[in-house]
């Protein structure tokens, strides 16, 4: 494969696999938000995604990746990402559930995450979600060729701090393709540096952390659950993207997805 200042370029087949294992990592997510509800346990979710993955014949990229134990992350409330599902961890009213999938398809790494809110929300939640999910498509609009990388955290950070809202340092988005993390790192802020200039054919996931509080997060003892450190809710949205010259793609949208984005967003210049 082709690389441009250490970053792999996608041909359109790539991209085109890449397109598809993300289909299917954005349908299952439809699935999982589908079944979000006060009473259940979070490992209905798990147990969703896998029975999904048998059905589209795909495996889940994130179970046994770096030792993760499960299909799914999911993530609820003051736990940033990369939480447990569990079959003791029961959703309640108010509470909000991120979750964070992908499965290999055609020798491509889908990846992308949502958070759900858990029947009715509070007031402050609503506007951590809707926030959250605006930056993520305000960071995807500068993924344009020629940009520097680093332009999409600067448009993130400033458009979640001027809501009162905190971004996270921690984790920051990645390149995507045969693996799930690639070049380059996609931070969600100003890293303060100059980053690698987009280029056509490069694909990135575009994942904010956005946090009520402080942007200060803490690792718990299983090494995994990330949680804030103030124990302030936190929202999670992902979405994979190419870069063609036509502007960014996302590849992460689902076939639901497509048809509502097309009918909310019909000038958008974002190819989906
Ligand atoms: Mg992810
Ligand atoms: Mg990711």
């Amino acid at each position: 494969m082709k690389k441009y200042q250490g970053v792999f370029i996608k041909n359109e087949r790539e991209i085109a696999n890449l397109r598809e294992a993300n289909r299917i990592t954005a349908n299952i997510l439809d699935d999982i938000g589908d079944a979000v509800r006060p009473g259940i346990a979070t490992m209905e979710l798990e147990n969703i995604a896998r029975r999904k993955c048998e059905e589209y014949h795909v495996r889940p990229a994130f179970l046994g990746y770096a030792g993760f134990p499960f299909a799914i992350c999911c993530s609820v409330n003051e736990v940033v990402v990369h939480g447990f599902p569990s079959e003791t961890l029961i959703l309640k009213e108010g509470d909000i559930v991120s979750v964070d999938f992908g499965v290999e398809y055609g020798g491509m790494v889908g990846d992308s995450a949502r958070t759900f809110p858990v029947g009715q929300i509070s007031e402050e939640a609503d506007s951590l979600l809707a926030v959250t999910e605006a930056s993520l498509y305000v960071g995807i609009n500068e993924a344009q060729q020629g940009h520097d990388v680093h332009s999409i955290g600067i448009a993130v950070q400033t458009f979640v701090e001027q809501r009162g809202f905190g971004v996270v340092r921690r984790f920051v988005g990645h390149g995507v393709g045969a693996n799930m993390h690639e070049k380059p790192e996609v931070p969600n802020f100003d890293p303060g540096t100059r980053g690698v200039i987009l280029q056509h054919g490069m694909c990135i996931a575009i994942e904010p952390m956005v946090t009520e509080g402080t942007y200060d997060v803490s690792i718990l003892p299983d090494k995994w659950t990330t949680v804030t450190r103030d124990g302030k809710l936190a929202a999670h949205f992902e979405h994979s993207i190419a870069v063609t010259p036509h502007g960014p793609m996302i590849l992460s949208e689902s076939d639901r997805g497509l048809v509502r984005y097309k009918a909310q967003y019909p000038q958008n210049r974002i190819q989906i």
